[in-house]
């Protein structure tokens, strides 16, 4: 069984039946919304039209599950017994099971700051990349502010990491400038990105980090970092004490592990997954955790979900005799592809945050090219192309 059918549960459904047939194994995936959302394509809509990029990241999951011989249930997990092996829903009976893979991401916290909701505009869900796209462009003036919450895990977590993933909202503030200034009103409007971490790109190592830092620069986007936010009115933001007001807002809210873990003797403590480097759980042999969901400071990003799954899965056939050799464990490595504009980006590979020495960063238009192809095969194929080792 599934848990969780974006990028993380996807991987995992396509590699389990790359290695297991509809007659050796049959696959529940539960979910609660029946098409994926293409989550790295949504920022776009911040420079094109809303509704054709959400069209261009919408994907229909449904007649891809039939094809393969996969069970879909629509609904939401409300529980987990470990013991009985068992998932709980909120419509269905007790789901048995005989391997879980749970791949639930993060879940947004938008309650933990005061004042702050999902009405004050996001970019992590297509309805809401969809109203702020509008609200922004009805009134393209003013103090905007790009904020990121904290990331709500235990603080036994090494290395430490104060966001989740950020990537989106400078890409999100960088293409406000690029609207503003296609626009001719970029001296209209000033643009603040803040971050509870030390350093904007935390984990994409110290070559990006400076070709970031120079970029928001030259662009004049205010940054604050270590940001801890006090609370939230219609006008005003408060952070690190200070009142800053603005005219928009774009969040990516606080992300915290799942509620309904808590209490289930699967978690962390915090609702995240604690797993081994092959991504199974320390306690329960039959169970695996993918994603942003896991209890580490691994990169919580579309492409290591996509690895970990692989690992996963890989792990679990072995178990079952299936093939000769475990998968190689799971190295964390930020790959990272942030748009700065229509035909440039930013590539980064590192993994010197992780204690390794890797670090590649340049700023190309063969990048920009790359993450779109890529977001037209994976839209095009629901997730089933070769993902990447
Ligand atoms: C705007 C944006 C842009 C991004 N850009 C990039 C990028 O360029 N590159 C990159 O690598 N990463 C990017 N990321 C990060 C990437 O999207 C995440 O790391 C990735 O989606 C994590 O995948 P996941 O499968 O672990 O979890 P999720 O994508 O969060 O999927 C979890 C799934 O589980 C379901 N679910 C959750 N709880 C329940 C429940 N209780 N019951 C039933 N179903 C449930 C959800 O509906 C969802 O379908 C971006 C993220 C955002 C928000």
């Amino acid at each position: 069984m599934v848990l969780g059918a974006r990028f993380g549960g996807s991987a995992t459904i396509v590699w389990l039946r790359r290695y297991f047939s509809p007659q050796e194994l049959a696959i529940t995936v539960v979910d609660q919304w029946h098409t994926m959302v293409y989550r790295p394509g949504l920022v776009k809509a911040l420079l094109a039209p809303p509704d054709q990029v959400l069209k261009r990241a919408t994907v229909p999951l449904i007649p891809y599950w039939q094809r393969r011989h996969i069970q879909f249930l629509h609904d939401t997990v409300v529980g987990l017994d470990p013991e009985r092996q068992e998932v709980y829903t909120a419509t269905h009976p007790p789901l048995p099971y005989d391997v879980l893979f749970i791949a639930t991401g993060s879940t947004p916290r938008w309650d933990t700051v005061p004042g702050l909701d999902l009405y004050r505009q996001g970019i992590c869900e297509g309805y809401l990349a969809r109203h702020t796209a509008a609200l922004s462009r009805r009134n393209p003036a003013g103090r905007f502010v790009f904020a990121a919450g904290p990331l709500l895990a235990s603080p036994a977590w090494r290395p430490a990491i104060q966001v989740g993933c950020e990537c989106p909202l400078i890409e999100a503030a960088l293409f406000w400038d690029a609207y503003l200034r296609r626009h001719q009103i970029r001296d209209r409007a000033e643009i603040w990105l803040i971050t509870p971490a030390p350093a904007l790109a935390q984990d994409a190592g110290p070559q990006a980090q400076q070709l970031v830092h120079q970029l928001l620069r030259r662009r004049g986007i205010h940054v604050v970092t270590q940001a801890v936010y006090q609370g939230v009115s219609d006008r005003t933001l408060t952070v690190n004490r200070d009142t800053l007001r603005y005219d928009h807002m774009v969040w990516i809210p606080p992300q915290g592990g799942a509620r309904w873990l808590l209490g289930t003797g699967v978690d962390d403590g915090y609702g995240w997954v604690p797993t081994d480097p092959y991504l199974a759980h320390p306690r329960w042999p039959h169970i695996y955790a993918v994603g942003d969901i896991v209890s580490h400071s691994w990169p919580k990003m579309g492409h290591a979900a996509m690895r970990q799954a692989r690992i996963a899965v890989g792990h679990w056939a072995w178990r079952q005799h299936k093939i000769i050799a475990p998968p190689s464990p799971f190295e964390p490595e930020v790959f990272w592809i942030m748009d700065i504009e229509p035909g440039c980006s930013l590539f980064s590979l590192s993994n010197v945050f992780y204690g390794g020495r890797r670090d590649f960063a340049r700023i190309s238009h063969m990048a920009y090219a790359a993450k779109d192809l890529f977001q037209w095969a994976y839209v095009r194929t629901r997730g089933a192309l070769p993902v990447m080792p």
